[in-house]
């Protein structure tokens, strides 16, 4: 009878220490990535008090800071430091993927590919803008759209949205990327979106680039990333995506506090569905930064009861400040710390390894 006991008891440790060591292996975690352009901590600052002095950001588990600067400058462009994050490779300005001894690296969202994860980008400018294209492209100039829009239509991310349809289907050379890209459904809005069966999705939400969110920009940021989450959590292989606000920095270049603090309030929303999901998940890790800071933003002054901010600015570009970086979930505490922006590549390697 004892030994009998004992045996089940074996038996039963064997069976918990196969089923942990299996799902923990079987893990990996999905990876939501979000990039607000421009969004210094005086534009979180300002979108925070003029919301009703709160912001999803204030849930987050770790805190970090992030050196900006570029191969060939101290302040960096979106190419420059987008390539940054999605290569670990510091770049000149203006360069997409590629480093300045000319060798082309694959990003973070490729990696991710190879280890079967499914990817998706979302965001408020073109979808060939210097942001979402660190993750896809490789280009001497981010300028070169219509080259980039060629290099998304060889490219296999299973869901993209943002503006630029025109450098799809309106080109100098007359070719129609969009009907090209056989293996995709292009959708017209988020219903669409949602009732796809398709296994690769393109929503190019405007022709050029898309209006502000106060000229009724649709769809909203949080609308769109709770649509795509769905969409990819619905398979059951994890996902890496990188939803950009991309309109925070050029709120910045105009000087403009009320267009920062509408954009900042957009992002802020898909910020919260990142997060709640996450929390539902278990396993997936929300990280979100600048690429850097524009407009050199200081606060003067305002009104807490009144959602009020009043401030002022530097400059019409891009400072070299740090940037904050914010994280929740599985290794989320290794983005605490003083690093450079190359080091956000790392840290995401390392997490789904
Ligand atoms: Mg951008
Ligand atoms: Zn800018």
């Amino acid at each position: 009878m004892k030994k009998n006991t004992l045996l089940n008891l074996l038996t039963l440790l064997t069976v918990i220490l196969f089923k942990v060591t299996f799902s923990t292996a079987q893990n990996s975690p999905n990876i939501i990535f979000l990039i607000g352009d421009g969004m210094g901590l005086s534009q979180i600052t300002s979108g925070m008090y003029a919301n009703d002095n709160k912001t999803a950001l204030e849930n987050f588990e770790f805190i970090g800071l992030s050196k900006t600067h570029s191969a060939n400058k101290l302040v960096t462009d979106s190419a420059a430091s987008g390539t940054a994050m999605a290569t670990g490779q510091k770049t000149y300005n203006g360069v997409l993927g590629i480093n300045p001894a000319n060798v082309r690296f694959k990003s973070i969202l490729e990696i991710c590919q190879e280890k079967n994860y499914q990817t998706a980008l979302i965001s408020t400018s073109s979808i060939v803008h210097a942001t979402p294209a660190s993750f896809y492209a490789k280009n001497i100039s981010r300028y070169n759209y219509e080259d980039i829009a060629l290099q998304l239509s060889k490219h296999s991310i299973d869901i993209f949205v943002g503006g630029g349809m025109k450098y799809f289907n309106s080109r100098k050379d007359e070719r129609n990327l969009i009907r090209e890209m056989k293996s995709y459904s292009f959708v017209k809005n988020i219903k669409q979106l949602e009732k796809s069966n398709s296994k690769k999705i393109g929503y190019l939400t405007y022709a050029a680039e898309p209006p502000k969110a106060s000229e009724k920009r649709t769809p909203l940021l949080k609308d769109i990333t709770k649509a795509v989450l769905n969409k990819l959590d619905s398979k059951k292989t994890p996902f890496f995506i990188m939803i950009e606000g991309s309109q925070i920095d050029w709120a910045g270049h105009d000087n403009d506090l009320n267009y920062i603090i509408s954009e900042f309030i957009d992002f802020d929303g898909a910020i919260q569905v990142a997060l709640d999901f996450a929390k539902a998940d278990g396993n997936t890790l929300v990280v979100v930064t600048a690429d850097h800071e524009t407009g050199g933003l200081g606060i003067k002054g305002g009104s807490i009861s009144r959602n009020k901010v009043s401030g002022g600015f530097v400059t019409g570009g891009h400072t070299g400040t740090m940037v904050p970086v914010f994280s929740y979930g599985p290794n989320s505490d290794v983005f605490s710390g003083i690093y450079d922006n190359t080091k956000i590549f790392d840290k995401f390697v390392k997490s789904i390894k």
